[in-house]
């Protein structure tokens, strides 16, 4: 039976990235039946809506999808699509791990972190009010009336909210993940000292649920001081979990530890759906040019197929990207140490990765 899969391709260097990941999953020997959904602009120009219903319900139906990334217009224009379909969906659960390759040019050698991020709350839970608006004025006047704080005039506010119900589920999701994946450690990084009702109350949920594992290391950690171990001394990191905002900023971080955006992949996980799609964005600048690493987007998929219980096929596939890494020669522009070097384009990546899953005979 094939497995059912919505595909997303999203907008920029998305629907390249997923035709080269799609040519690799039909080289190996898992079926697969696409469904595909519009999202983004397209959708936007075509059905009046960023995030048509047919997208949530197809995937909704087959459970899994296997997603581009999708520009977020800046400032103006639609909400965000990946945080809709993250909420929409309740894909509570944001999974990178960032994995150093043998042969990507990188100062770190032996990382191997995996972030848990928290996906629906904090500063993405999307309650803001804009700036000399009668909202804004009365929220100023509330703010006065119970703080004795008075906030400028012109300011403009996001709200930054943290429920104990899903910094309990997150934390549990990394400790659970931790201990199906034989991790040794899960540390969980806040702002507790400074926001004490909001990222105080994700430490005490953490550390309460830590209990539940003795097995598994615990330890907590500023997000700032994180951020500089992480730079300095990467390898004593296994598992860290973190809200939302801290999460997307620090697995960028991380990406940034084992190559680049070009080789972090990642997932977005609920309790019945998951939603695969790499780290990176949907780089405008690159879109059309066959240019981009599809690597990120290619080891998201081993993510999927694992998931979906395929084993041995993400077993290899994920040796075939390597040996494609480690080879160095058809690699795209990110991977190569002189950036003058002649680079391999998005879709000869593919075509390397095929050839390498056939001399492992499927
Ligand atoms: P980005 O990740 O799209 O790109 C930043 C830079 O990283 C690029 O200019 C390029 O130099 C490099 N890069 C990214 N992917 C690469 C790849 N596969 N291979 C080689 N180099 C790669 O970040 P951005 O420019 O901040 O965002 C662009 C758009 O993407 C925005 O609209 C943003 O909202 C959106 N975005 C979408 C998602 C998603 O769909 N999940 C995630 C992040 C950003």
């Amino acid at each position: 039976m094939p497995h059912k899969v919505t595909l997303i391709p999203g907008d920029g260097i998305g629907p390249e990235i997923i035709e080269a990941t799609k040519r690799v999953l039909e080289a190996t020997d898992v079926k697969f039946e696409w469904q595909i959904g519009t999202v983004g602009q397209g959708a936007q120009d075509k059905f009046g809506t960023p995030l048509p219903d047919n997208v949530l319900e197809s995937i909704k139906k087959n459970k899994v999808a296997l997603k581009g990334p999708v520009t977020t217009p800046i400032g103006t224009g639609f909400r965000s699509v990946n945080v809709a379909l993250r909420q929409s969906l309740d894909l509570y659960a944001c999974l990178r791990p960032c994995k150093t390759y043998r042969g990507v040019p990188t100062p770190f050698e032996n990382v191997d972190i995996v972030i848990v991020r928290e996906n629906t709350e904090d500063l993405y839970s999307g309650i803001e009010f804009a700036k000399g608006t009668k909202e804004s004025n009365r929220l100023a006047k509330l703010i006065l009336e119970t703080t004795k704080t008075r906030v400028k005039e012109d300011s403009g506010f996001s709200i930054k909210v943290i429920s104990e119900t899903a910094s309990r589920r997150i934390v549990k999701f990394a400790f659970e993940y931790a201990r199906a994946n034989r991790r040794k450690k899960v540390s969980a990084a806040h702002k507790a000292n400074i926001l004490k009702f909001s990222d105080g109350l994700f430490l005490a949920t953490a550390r309460e649920v830590a209990k539940e594992y003795p097995t598994i290391e615990f330890e907590d950690i500023v997000i700032d001081a994180l951020c500089m171990r992480l730079t300095r001394n990467p390898q004593q990191y296994d598992v860290i979990v973190l809200p939302n905002l801290y999460g997307d900023i620090v697995s960028d971080l991380c990406a940034g530890l084992v190559g680049g955006l070009g080789v972090a992949p990642g997932a977005n996980i609920g309790d019945n759906i998951a939603v695969f799609e790499p780290t990176h964005g949907s780089a405008p600048k690159y879109a059309g040019k066959n240019k981009v690493n599809p690597i990120a987007m290619m080891l998201s998929a081993t993510m999927m197929l694992r998931h979906l219980g395929e084993i041995k096929t993400a077993d290899k596939l994920e040796k075939a990207i390597a040996a494609v890494i480690a080879e160095g020669k058809n690699v795209t522009y990110d991977l190569k140490s002189d950036r003058n070097q002649p680079a391999a384009t998005t879709s000869e990546v593919a075509d390397a990765v095929i050839e390498k899953l056939k001399k492992q005979g499927g």
